[in-house]
């Protein structure tokens, strides 16, 4: 039988009714003769409230601890639609990540996963079973210990699958009818894309858009999953959402392809430390070491001396970062008169592989930012993406402003 992977985000299983609807869903795709593996997301909201545990419990938590609590909202939904599935009289049944085993390496809370066996559901597909029903953005370290992928993880979940099994698509169904120009909850203007290129969506997923996580891109890209986006509240026909696909499959060719956004930014600043040889590695060092994800960096002109050296980080490792420059001092590798943690900046993106070809692009975005009055606190560039970094009481104009100059609602 050939093999298909259907995955559900959080809102598509945040309740019991639609878990039967997303299960009905399923069991059409059973009819039409697919073996189907399903990956489902905890319930909506779920998750984040268990990081809140996490958070109010052991502010600096040990992550192992961190991924036991949270990876337990894709177990409920797991068994749920397994046993939904069982209603409708579709042969199913639920497995948690340690189970298939999703083998994965020991870096918690950011787990990569190293291996999937096929044989043990296989077993049960030969067996009649009609649907693997398999919980989401979790898996097991060669320690044995519960490990879950980073938040949005299911995709990559669902991905991994896909890959593993041969599957024929990865289905990815969510709450927008596929991959827009910008986030379409925040500019009503966005406009679906029908296809999007690999490297675009990578690029896009990993400067915010989170309607796929990261990884899942880069894994579909890999294996050459056929990956497909699509709304888990319409009905679907085979051309419905978007496909992600190779850059030689879409004729479209925007400069840009779309805007992205991150709201989870923060912009650290490392006041009057003494500049020498040596200083960015004693600062980067150590917050590499404290597992920190810095994106932009910004080292200012010295004046006798003595520089400014910003970053930026994720909003959440702000303690650690802060921790790992505290120690550096400590310990005398570092000095600086003060560290100033500035935690209401954003980043707003455009990308586009059409930027390779064009010029003038990043001049275009500084000139739409200016004319809104927004100032620019941080700028990085790549071959096919601009980043900056604002304040975040101009994320909403920035994007919308960012979607009108370069005409995104338009089809080139
Ligand atoms: P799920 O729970 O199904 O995994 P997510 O909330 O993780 O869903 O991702 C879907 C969300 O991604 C949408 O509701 C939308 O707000 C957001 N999003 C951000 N950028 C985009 C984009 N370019 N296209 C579509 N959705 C986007
Ligand atoms: N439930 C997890 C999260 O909210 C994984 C996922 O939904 O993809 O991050
Ligand atoms: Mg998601």
């Amino acid at each position: 039988m050939p093999i298909l992977v259907m995955k559900f985000g959080g809102t598509s299983v945040a309740t019991l009714d639609r878990i039967r609807r997303a299960a009905k869903r399923v069991g059409r795709e059973v009819a039409n003769g697919y073996d189907v593996i399903v990956i489902v997301s905890a319930m909506a909201g779920e998750t984040n409230k268990l990081v809140g545990y996490v958070d109010e419990t052991s502010p600096l938590y040990d992550a192992r601890e961190y991924d036991a609590v949270v990876s337990s909202g894709e177990n409920v939904t797991a068994g749920l639609m397994a046993l939904t599935l069982q209603e409708m009289d579709v042969p199913a049944r639920s497995w948690q990540g340690w189970q298939v085993p999703l083998k994965t390496n020991a870096a918690h809370a950011a787990a990569r996963i190293m291996e999937i066996p096929t044989d043990n559901i296989m077993a049960k597909f030969g067996e009649g079973m009609k649907v693997a029903v398999v919980a989401g953005f979790q898996g097991v370290s060669p320690e044995g210990r519960i490990t879950t992928l980073g938040r949005g993880g299911s995709d990559t979940t669902a991905v991994a699958f896909a890959a593993a099994f041969g599957a024929e698509r990865c289905d990815i169904y969510t709450d927008v009818d596929g991959v827009y120009t910008t986030d379409p909850r925040i500019c009503e203007k966005a406009r679906k894309l029908e296809k999007i290129a690999f490297e675009e969506m990578l690029e896009l997923a990993s400067l915010g858009a989170k309607v796929l996580q990261t990884r899942s891109v880069e894994l579909a890209m890999r294996f050459k999953v056929r990956l497909r986006v699509l709304s888990s509240f319409e009905d679907n026909d085979e051309h419905a959402g978007t496909l992600v696909c190779d850059e030689e499959d879409i004729v479209e060719q925007n400069a840009v392809a779309g805007v992205a956004y991150s709201r989870d930014e923060a912009k650290m600043t490392l006041v009057s430390v003494a500049d020498k040889p040596g200083i960015a590695a004693a600062i980067f060092g150590p917050l590499a070491d404290a597992g920190v994800n810095v994106d932009m960096i910004v080292q200012n002109i010295s004046e006798e001396g003595r520089t400014d050296m910003t970053f930026s980080c994720p909003t959440n490792q702000v303690a650690r970062a802060r921790q790992a420059m505290e120690g550096a001092k400590d310990r005398g590798e570092i000095e600086y008169n003060d560290l100033i943690a500035d935690t209401d900046v954003c980043k707003v993106s455009i990308v586009g592989i059409g930027m390779r070809s064009h010029a003038g692009v990043a001049a275009k975005m500084f000139a739409a930012l200016r004319d809104e009055g927004i100032n620019i606190r941080v700028i990085t560039t790549s071959e096919i993406k601009v980043s900056v970094l604002i304040d975040r009481k101009y994320m909403e104009l920035a994007v919308q402003a960012l979607h009108d100059t370069f005409e995104l609602e338009k089809t080139a």
